[in-house]
């Protein structure tokens, strides 16, 4: 079978993750314009047309064109499509074992990214860097937040399993959804209680 990724395995050594946290913005000159990225956590789905995104008012960037990886090769930062390349979706395309081994790797040094570009008739309203960071800011919003403290979760949280009370006690599931142990308590109005021995 080939090898897709053939190259990039070869250059693995070249690839190093990005110094980029959660929801950094930051522009790339693309073939046509200055394109906008930013960096997202990797519970948000790889493709801009997903509904979860529905939500994010992209008019005054020209709408979302891009998701994908972002990954430092060669000592420049690049965009990589992976699993997510157009031509996979389409199903045209079949990985080797050795494909799927060289994603793994190079997901492990890259960050995931949504982007759009400025390659249109009429020019976006935000500049390029603006866009990005009215983007990320949106973006953000996406996330999650405690049930009790509202802080966003960027990665994991806590639930109540229980199923009695999942059903009888949480309205909805945004209401069972705590950043702590702590936060999971009040929620649920745990006590100490003192076992006095006199
Ligand atoms: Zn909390």
């Amino acid at each position: 079978m080939e090898d897709h990724f053939q190259k990039l395995s070869e250059d693995m050594n070249k690839l190093v993750k990005p110094d980029l946290e959660l929801f950094d913005s930051f522009t790339l000159q693309g073939p046509y314009s200055l394109n906008g990225y930013v960096v997202v956590p990797n519970s948000f789905p790889l493709d801009y047309v997903d509904e979860f995104y529905s939500e994010i008012d992209d008019q005054l960037i020209g709408g979302l064109t891009y998701s994908g990886y972002a990954v430092v090769y060669d000592g420049e930062l690049s965009l990589l499509s992976l699993d997510n390349s157009p031509w996979l979706k389409l199903g045209t395309v079949e990985l080797s074992e050795n494909d799927r081994r060289v994603i793994k790797q190079v997901k492990n040094n890259s960050v995931r990214v949504l982007g759009f570009d400025d390659a249109h008739i009429d020019p976006n309203e935000l500049d390029v860097k603006e866009g990005a960071e009215d983007l990320a800011k949106q973006l953000k919003l996406l996330l999650p937040n405690c049930a009790v403290c509202n802080n966003p979760i960027t990665e994991e949280y806590l639930m109540v399993g229980d199923n009695y009370l999942q059903v009888k006690y949480f309205d909805d599931e945004e209401s069972n959804i705590f950043c702590s142990e702590d936060c999971l308590m009040k929620s649920l109005s745990v006590l100490s209680v003192y076992i006095d021995s006199e």
